[in-house]
């Protein structure tokens, strides 16, 4: 075994990786439940889907459950999509489905890393390209370089749609909206910004706002709260594999 064919190895496969994903169908900004589900099953459907995720870890909020309480309630509207992503669930009294929060991230992880969908983490989103009022892709750069504030010019992803998939942050939203002169999708225009705790509601706006918010940029997720000015719900995951199921089904429509 020689440490320059581990480093050869490791090299080329990254930047056949990247290469190949510089052009694709769907990016998708955000690791997290709503993200993962939209291209897990949006790659299972023959999409080239880029996943960019800005930490070391995909898999957003779920990791930390409630509280960091390693336990997250899922309902029974949404367990189909635990069974695409082969993800144990067991019925709690209340009639809720709970789930162990490490086996749901790992599991939409792996699920759609395993459909065929392309993660790529330590990435950050740090701006998008705009061209004749439409999104056609993504400027990113390194996560630790953004992170010292070090001066390096960043790369672009060219996509038919990017996918807001941010959580509370909708950052790729909120950028869109401070640096150009836009108006979203939204009653005034512009983002609504998310509301206090409030479950039900919250579980059904997420779904039903999972739409194109500006001409090639879609929001799903919990980002879509932010965006449309809904609730946020707390450590229930039901809204977000469902916004990210129907966001997969519109795309699918969109881009067939
Ligand atoms: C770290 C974290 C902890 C949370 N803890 C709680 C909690 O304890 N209780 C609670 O009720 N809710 C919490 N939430 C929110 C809750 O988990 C959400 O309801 C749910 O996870 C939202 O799912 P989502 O798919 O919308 O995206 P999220 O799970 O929020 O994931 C969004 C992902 O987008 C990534 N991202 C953001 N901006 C960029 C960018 N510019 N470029 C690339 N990637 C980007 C983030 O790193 C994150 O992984 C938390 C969210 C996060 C991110």
């Amino acid at each position: 075994m020689k440490e320059i064919d581990i480093t050869r190895a490791i090299i080329n496969f990254h930047f056949r990786a990247l290469l190949d994903n510089i052009q694709t169908d769907v990016v998708i900004v955000g690791a997290g439940p709503s993200g993962l589900v939209a291209g897990g099953y949006l790659a299972r459907d023959g999409f080239k889907v880029t996943i960019l995720e800005k930490r070391l870890s995909p898999g957003g909020g779920i990791w930390g459950g409630g509280m960091g309480f390693k336990y997250a309630a899922v309902q029974e509207e949404a367990t189909h999509i635990l069974q695409d992503f082969d993800i144990q669930f067991e019925k709690d009294e209340s009639g809720l489905y709970i789930v162990d929060s490490l086996e749901l991230a790992s599991g939409l992880i792996h699920g759609a890393i395993q459909m065929g969908a392309h993660i790529f983490n330590l990435v950050t989103v740090e701006d998008l390209v705009v061209r004749e009022s439409r999104v056609v892709g993504v400027v990113i750069n390194n996560t630790f370089a953004l992170m010292e504030g070090f001066p390096i010019d960043p790369l672009t992803i060219k996509a038919k749609v990017v996918v807001d998939a941010t959580g509370h942050e909708h950052d790729v939203v909120a950028t869109l909206s401070r640096k150009n002169d836009v108006k979203l999708n939204t009653p005034t225009g512009k983002p609504l910004g998310e509301r206090s705790l409030f479950s039900e509601p919250a579980e059904k706006g997420v779904v039903e706002n999972t739409k194109e918010v500006y001409p090639g940029l879609f929001v799903c997720g919990m980002a879509t709260a932010a965006v449309f000015g809904y609730y946020r719900m707390g450590p229930i995951f039901g809204g977000m594999l469902l916004s990210g199921e129907r966001l997969a089904k519109i795309l699918k429509k969109k881009l067939s």
